[in-house]
C-alpha cells in the first residue's frame, strides 16, 4: 500500500506479524485512550511506515494493575520453562520476519537483524535451560537446630524500558530472565522502533499466557515513566538506554526504593598493542565498530593504537571502510545502514568536525551526501588519524560510524587514557602477550573485555557495566537476580 500524500511520504510497513500496531494491555489489544497516535519512520527513506498510539498515564496504570494481579498467580517451573523455549522457537521460525520489521524500523542491513533476532532467541533458550536455578533450596546442614530452605520468589511487577539501537534484542534480555523468575511486565520500547515489540507480542499470543502476565505500553517516556516510577506494585525497573535517563530514573525512583537494573552508556576503548595480529584486530573492529551502523553501546568509541603499527593498522583500516556498501538495508549486499534519524547524524557529524578542526585527519570516509537520498540519515564510515584527548569524539559516545585513532606509546599510559572515562561498559584489548593481556585486563574498569576479540555480550555470560554504565547483569545465572527476591525459611 503506497499512500504518499503531499509533504510526508508514506509507505505502510505490511507483515503477517503486524495485523495491528496497538498496545497489548490485561490481554487485549488497545488504542491510546486519547486516541492520539505517532509516526514510526523508515530511516533509510525518511517515510512512514506505521502509526502507533501514544498512551500515558491511564494506560500505564491499568498496565500495571494487570500486571499486579496476575502476580497473585504463580507459574510452576515447568511452565515458566514451556513458555520460554516455545517463545525461544517462535522468535527462531520468525526471525526474517522479525528481521524484516527491525530493518524497517531501525536501518540495520535485513542479515544482521536476523542475527539480532536469533540473539534474542538465544536470551529465551537460555533461561529456559536455566529455570531449574530457581526450584528452591534445602540447605545441607541444620544450623540453630532447624531445617532451612531459600526461596527464590518473583520480584514483582517489573517494568522494562528499552532502547532503538537493538529493537528485539534489548528487550528479550530483560524479558526471559523476568518470565523466568516468574515476575509480570509491563514493557515500554522506544517509540522510535515500537514494532518490533508489537510483533513479538503478536507472536505471544500463540503461548497463551495468563491475561496481565507481559503488558505493551506505547508512547514517549514522559508520563508512561513518570507511573512507572510512582506505582507501589512495580518493584523493579529493568532499563537499558542513555546514562542521563538512568540517572533520572535513579532519582524519581528513589523515594519508593525501587530496585534499578541500569544499562547505560559507554565509551569503549579499543586497544592494539604492537604485537598484535593486526589483520585480525582489523577484522574483528570492522564487525564490532560498524553494526548497527556504530549505534551499539559496546561497540569500540575510541581506538588506541601502539605507534610502531599505527601506519599499518591505519592503512587496513581505511582500505575496508571505504569498501563497506552502505544503503537501505533491504537491498542485497547492504553491509551498513542509516542512522536513525537526524540527531544521530548531526552529533556525529559535529564529533567528525570537531576533530577535523583541531586538527586530525579524515583518512577514510567523505563528507556527507546533503541533502539525504529520499530524505535518509546516511553517514559514511568515517576514520580519523591525529585525534587527540581534547576531542569531543574521545569524550562522549558518538554512536555513530566514526573511528578515531589515537597513538600511544607506553602501557601504562594507555591504560590511564582507557580508565579516563566516566563509562566502564566494554573494552577490546589486542595482543599476543597473554601475560600482558592478564595485566591490562585486570586494571581496566570496564564490565566486558575481549581480548583479541571485538565480540559483544552473549546469552549464557554476565554482562553489564561499571561506574556512569550502571550496574546489574543481564544474560548468565546472574541475570536471573534483578527479578527474584530471596525469601528464607526455617524451620524446627
Ligand atoms: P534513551 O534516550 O535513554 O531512551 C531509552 C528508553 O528510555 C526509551 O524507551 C525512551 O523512551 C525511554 N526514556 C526516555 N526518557 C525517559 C525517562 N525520563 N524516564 C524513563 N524512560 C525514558 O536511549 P536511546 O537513545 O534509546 O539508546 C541509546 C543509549 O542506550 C546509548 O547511550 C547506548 O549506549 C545505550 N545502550 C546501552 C546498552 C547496555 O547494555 N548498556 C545497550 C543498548 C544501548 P522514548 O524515547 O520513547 O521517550
Amino acid at each position: 500500500m503506497n499512500l504518499s500524500m503531499n509533504k510526508v511520504p508514506i509507505q505502510m510497513l505490511e507483515s503477517p506479524l503486524l495485523k495491528t500496531t496497538s498496545g497489548y494491555i490485561d490481554g487485549n489489544w488497545c488504542a491510546a485512550d486519547s486516541a492520539r497516535t505517532m509516526p514510526v519512520v523508515n530511516p533509510a527513506t525518511g517515510e512512514t511506515i506505521a502509526v502507533v498510539p501514544v498512551m500515558g498515564r491511564a494506560e500505564a496504570t491499568r498496565a500495571i494493575d494487570a500486571a499486579a494481579r496476575t502476580l497473585a498467580i504463580p507459574a510452576s517451573i515447568e511452565q515458566r520453562r514451556d513458555w520460554l523455549s516455545r517463545l525461544a522457537d517462535l522468535v527462531t521460525e520468525n526471525r526474517e520476519e522479525l528481521g524484516r520489521i527491525i530493518t524497517h524500523e531501525h536501518g540495520k542491513p535485513w542479515k544482521e537483524a536476523q542475527g539480532e533476532a536469533e540473539y534474542a532467541a538465544s536470551f529465551f533458550r537460555f533461561y529456559a535451560d536455566s529455570v531449574d536455578h530457581l526450584q528452591p533450596k534445602q540447605l545441607a546442614d541444620r544450623p540453630r537446630n532447624h531445617s532451612w530452605t531459600v526461596y527464590y520468589r518473583p520480584a514483582g511487577v517489573a517494568a522494562l524500558i528499552t532502547p532503538w539501537n537493538f529493537p528485539l534484542a534489548m528487550l528479550a534480555k530483560k524479558f526471559s530472565a523476568a518470565l523466568a523468575a516468574d515476575c509480570c511486565c509491563v514493557i515500554k520500547p522506544s517509540s522510535k522502533t515500537p514494532l518490533s515489540m508489537v510483533a513479538l507480542f503478536s507472536l505471544m499470543e500463540q503461548l497463551e499466557l495468563p491475561v496481565g502476565k507481559a503488558n505493551l505500553i506505547l508512547g514517549p517516556a514522559g508520563e508512561i515513566s513518570d507511573v512507572l516510577c510512582e506505582h507501589p506494585a512495580v518493584r523493579v525497573i529493568s532499563f537499558t538506554g542513555s546514562t542521563p535517563v538512568g540517572k533520572k530514573l535513579m532519582a524519581a525512583t528513589a523515594p519508593h526504593l525501587k530496585r534499578l537494573s541500569l544499562e547505560l552508556g559507554g565509551n569503549a576503548p579499543f586497544i592494539v598493542f604492537d604485537d598484535a595480529d593486526l589483520d585480525r584486530a582489523v577484522d574483528q573492529l570492522m564487525a564490532n565498530k560498524f553494526r548497527g551502523a556504530g549505534q551499539t553501546c559496546v561497540c569500540a568509541n575510541r581506538l588506541y593504537v601502539q605507534h610502531g603499527v599505527a601506519d599499518a593498522f591505519a592503512e587496513k583500516l581505511a582500505q575496508r571502510a571505504n569498501a563497506l556498501k552502505v544503503g537501505n538495508g533491504m537491498e542485497d549486499g547492504v553491509e551498513m545502514g542509516p542512522l536513525i534519524d537526524r540527531n544521530a547524524f548531526d552529533k556525529v557529524r559535529r564529533h567528525v568536525d570537531d576533530a577535523v578542526a583541531h586538527g586530525a585527519q579524515r583518512v577514510a570516509g567523505t563528507e556527507p551526501v546533503e541533502p539525504q537520498p529520499k530524505g535518509g540519515c546516511f553517514f559514511p564510515p568515517t576514520v580519523l588519524r591525529g585525534v587527540t584527548h581534547e576531542m569531543l569524539c574521545v569524550n562522549d559516545e558518538t554512536f555513530g560510524p566514526l573511528a578515531p585513532i589515537i597513538e600511544f606509546q607506553e602501557e601504562a599510559e594507555v591504560i590511564e587514557a582507557a580508565n579516563n572515562t566516566e563509562y566502564g561498559l566494554a573494552a577490546y584489548v589486542f595482543t599476543t602477550s597473554d601475560e600482558r593481556a592478564e595485566r591490562v585486563i585486570a586494571r581496566l574498569n570496564f564490565g566486558h573485555v575481549g581480548h583479541n576479540t571485538g565480540s559483544g555480550p552473549t546469552a549464557e555470560a554476565p554482562f553489564g557495566g561499571m561506574k556512569h554504565s550502571g550496574f546489574g547483569r543481564e544474560g548468565g545465572l546472574e541475570g536471573l537476580h534483578d527479578f527474584i527476591e530471596t525469601q528464607t525459611v526455617p524451620r524446627p
